[in-house]
């Protein structure tokens, strides 16, 4: 498919929302909104499902699982494989269950662990897409460390890049110095990917900021 046509039909099913809900993605997402899990919002979902509608992976890293919301919706794509690392324990056993109920259990693996010291667990495996969701100030570590796992044309997909609209905002000044901490790691990583020569990276200001890397030849 041409490069055009698939921005195109990408940013169709973005602004179209081309979201389908079952019982279960509407309880989590309930789950979430009143326990403050921050699980990616529907125009980061939209995009990263038609991604997926787009590239097929056969095998899907995921950093970050929280109730397992983005891995359910992802496995119910197009059949992909996923592997998601939670290092809270809370967080796992949560998704453990949600999982177990959404019917792909067969299809998704669950590692509990901090994702800086998962490597060995999944370093047999090669992923097509790897979804970088965990700890904002660790994103350039996870890219660095789970890469080399990346298949051919392999895509990297960053959630949150605009850290709620707070990575070049007007307002930094006004933040916490904790905050202004991440922004500043966020902006870093943004720059660490757009100079990256290995990746073609596309930045998109939608949901919470979205970066998409093409691995090249
Ligand atoms: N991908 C989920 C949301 C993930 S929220 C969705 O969209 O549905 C981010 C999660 O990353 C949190 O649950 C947090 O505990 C986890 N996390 C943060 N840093 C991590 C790390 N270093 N290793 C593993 N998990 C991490
Ligand atoms: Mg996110």
């Amino acid at each position: 498919m041409a490069v055009e046509q698939m921005i195109v039909t990408v940013m169709e099913a973005v602004a179209n929302n081309s979201l389908v809900w079952t019982d279960l993605d509407i309880e989590l997402k309930a789950y979430a909104k009143e326990h403050h899990v921050p699980i990616i919002v529907d125009e980061g979902l939209a995009l990263l499902e038609q991604i997926i509608r787009i590239s097929k992976p056969k095998h899907i890293l995921e950093i970050g699982t929280a109730i397992g919301y983005s891995a359910i919706r992802m496995a119910r794509v197009c059949g992909s494989q996923i592997t998601t690392i939670e290092r809270n324990h809370e967080m796992v056993e949560i998704a453990k269950n949600t999982i177990q109920r959404s019917g792909y259990e067969k299809q998704i693996r669950l590692i509990e662990c901090d994702a800086l010291e998962a490597f060995d667990f999944v370093k047999d495996t090669s992923f097509d897409l790897i979804f970088i969701d965990a700890a904002k100030a660790q994103y350039q570590k996870f890219f660095e460390l789970y890469t080399p796992l990346l298949s051919t044309h392999g895509i990297v997909v960053s959630d949150n890049m605009s850290f709620h609209g707070l990575v070049n905002t007007q307002d930094y000044e006004a933040q916490s110095r904790s905050v202004r901490g991440l922004i500043r790691k966020l902006a870093g990583y943004q720059e660490y990917l757009l100079k990256n020569l290995n990746y073609d990276t596309t930045i998109f200001e939608l949901g919470d900021g979205v970066a998409i890397s093409v691995k090249k030849d």
